[in-house]
Formats: C-alpha cells, sequence, structure tokens
C-alpha cells in the first residue's frame, strides 16, 4: 500500500509533460467533525494517488482544506470518490479559471491541528454562528451600499496584486493580525454598518465572519466560495466585474488574471507589473513583484547580494547555506528593505 509520494518534483513534471493530458487545478473545503483524520488522510492518498491526483491537502478534526490538480480524464470518479465520502457530498468545487498542467507536482495531505492557520481561539467563540453568505450579485448590491464597510481578508501581497474596488486591505502578515486591526477600526461602527468580507475561496471568512460576530457587529457578510466562485459567477450570469487586477493563488501559477487591470509595481524599478517571482538565490526565495526588464538585469534575484551568491558555482552555495534556514519561506512574504518600491 503506497501512502507517500514515491516521485520528485522533477520526475513528476516530465511524466506530466509526456502524457500530454490536461488537468485541473481544483480547490475546494469543508468544515466537518472529522473522528480520526489520520485514517481519513491515507484513505484519500490511497484513493486520490490511484487517481494521479496531486496538490495540498490539509485535513484536521475540523474538517478538510484541499487545492489540488486532476488529469481531467479522472475528474468523473474523482467526484464520484468525494460524493461517496458523507460530508463531502456535493461540496462545491472552486475550478481555477486560468489552468496550468504543473500547478501542483506532489500529493501531500497532511495531518494538522487546523485546515487554515488563522491563529483563533476557537474555543473562545461559537464558530458556527456565521456571517450570512451571499453571491456574487448580491455581493455587487451591497458593495455599493454607503453604509457598507468592505474587507479584504487575504493577507498584504495578495491584495496588492488584485481586488475589489474600495476595499480596505490590511497590511499585515498574517490573519490573526487583521483582526484586531479591522475590529479597532470600526470599533465605533459595531451596529450601524454592514461588514462585508471575502478572501480567495470563501474559507477564511468562515471564522473570521463567526469572530466578528462574536465580537459585536451587527451585520457580517460574506462572500460565499471567495474570488474564485465570484469570477465565475459574474461570467455566467454577466454580471459586472467589480474585481480588479489579479487573484493571488497559492501553487505554481501564484496568481490568476481576473481583469486586465495592472494595480501593483515591479519592487525594483517601480513600473507596473503584478508578476509575482521567489528570488532565485535559493538562500533566500524572498516572495515579490519583478517586472521583466528587472528580472533580466538582477538575474531574476530581489538584490545585489542575491545576484552575487546566484552566481557562485552551486557547491558553494550549498556551502553557504549550511545550518542555516530559509525564513523568507515562512516569514517575509514580499517584504524586505532591498525592495523599494514595496508600498
Ligand atoms: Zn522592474
Ligand atoms: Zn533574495
Amino acid at each position: 500500500m503506497q501512502l507517500y509520494n514515491t516521485l520528485s518534483a522533477k520526475e513528476r513534471a516530465a511524466l506530466i509533460e509526456e502524457a500530454g493530458q490536461e488537468r485541473l487545478t481544483i480547490s475546494f473545503y469543508k468544515y466537518a467533525q472529522i473522528g480520526n483524520p489520520s485514517i481519513f488522510r491515507n484513505h484519500l492518498f490511497i484513493r486520490w494517488n490511484e487517481l494521479d491526483v496531486l496538490g495540498r491537502i490539509y485535513v484536521a478534526h475540523e474538517g478538510i482544506n484541499a487545492q489540488l490538480s486532476v488529469p481531467a480524464e479522472n475528474f468523473e470518479a474523482f467526484k464520484e470518490h468525494l460524493d461517496s465520502i458523507t460530508f463531502l457530498e456535493n461540496v462545491r468545487l472552486n475550478i481555477a479559471i486560468e489552468q496550468d498542467n504543473m500547478s501542483f507536482l506532489k500529493l501531500k495531505v497532511k495531518v494538522r491541528e487546523k485546515i487554515v492557520a488563522d491563529g483563533l481561539e476557537d474555543n473562545a467563540f461559537d464558530v458556527t454562528n456565521k456571517g450570512i453568505h451571499v453571491d456574487a450579485e448580491k455581493f455587487n448590491e451591497l458593495i455599493e451600499d454607503p453604509n457598507t464597510v468592505l474587507v479584504d481578508m487575504r493577507n498584504h501581497y495578495e491584495s496588492e496584486i488584485g481586488r475589489f474596488k474600495n476595499a480596505i486591505t490590511p497590511d499585515v502578515d498574517t490573519f490573526r493580525d487583521s483582526l484586531d486591526i479591522i475590529e479597532k477600526d470600526l470599533a465605533e461602527h459595531k451596529e450601524d454598518k454592514k461588514l462585508v468580507m471575502y478572501c480567495t475561496g470563501g474559507i477564511r471568512c468562515e471564522k473570521a465572519s463567526a469572530y466578528y460576530k462574536h465580537k459585536g457587529f451587527k451585520n457580517v457578510y460574506q462572500l460565499e466560495g471567495g474570488i474564485i466562485e465570484y469570477t465565475r459567477q459574474v461570467t455566467n450570469k454577466k454580471l459586472e466585474n467589480k474585481f480588479l487586477g489579479k487573484n493571488f493563488v497559492f501553487d505554481h501559477r501564484r496568481g490568476e488574471r481576473i481583469t486586465e487591470d495592472v494595480i501593483a509595481n515591479c519592487h525594483q524599478c517601480g513600473s507596473p507589473c503584478d508578476t509575482h517571482v521567489n528570488c532565485a538565490n535559493e538562500a533566500c526565495h524572498l516572495l515579490f513583484i519583478q517586472c521583466e526588464t528587472c528580472a533580466e538585469a538582477m538575474d531574476n534575484c530581489c538584490s545585489v547580494d542575491c545576484k552575487d551568491i546566484h552566481a557562485l558555482p552551486f557547491e558553494e552555495q550549498k556551502k553557504l547555506r549550511k545550518g542555516k534556514t530559509v525564513s523568507n519561506k515562512i516569514f517575509k512574504k514580499g517584504r524586505s528593505e532591498v525592495l523599494k518600491f514595496k508600498k
């Protein structure tokens, strides 16, 4: 019984290339009571591995949060398997707007404490007392209301390249920080204003809306299915699309274009650009926005220092890295003094 990946990302990429078959990038989540997440995890891995599913999936006692890619020809079988699991029957699948066969190169199903690292004490409030879920049409209506405060529940590097017009975008590194900042800013308006929130696929709003209600906000709304589902609905129902720019995603694609607006700038020269990259110096790996001209001039690096290191022979780079952890992978997303044009 195979319970873990046996192929490297490189080998997998070659296989996908060779197969030449279309893959679908999908995400979904569900809060549910899972008695034994480890057994559930193994069950998913075995079946999904057979179906050549790749992705990053978190399983916890509180539910499942999945981002994955499925070969198009196996989609029906995959869907059937989901429907065979009671609490996942007819779960809403967010299908990516821009497809990329290489969005995921491994199948990682991990057992975690929570399905979103939101930093919240779930026992301190009623997580089931959520905000009102609204669809794209109602959302469009709500955000034009002068009594509405629209809040982007994502991180700064996500809202930087795309957001709804007039949204408050807290300049924070973690979800937990943003909750308190917003509460403080809106302390006077807990009863008279409508608090409307959104995130990528809806999952972050599930707990945030309950948290705000617990904090005394009377009118709390959340965009059902997030930006991904919103985009699908405005396209299908021919509604006005009030989103600007790109939707940041946590896979190889990094972002999918929703509208042609470019609302961000290259962090190195300031010219309009909304392409996220990771610094090519493996020891740095900083996530930042870089235009093509700068990418060429800087050898895909974030700074002159990184460029110098990146130019060294691989063995020497490895020696320099020895014993050091790459903290940028975790903490410094999109933040560094070397980035002159980061707002
Ligand atoms: Zn530039
Ligand atoms: Zn760097």
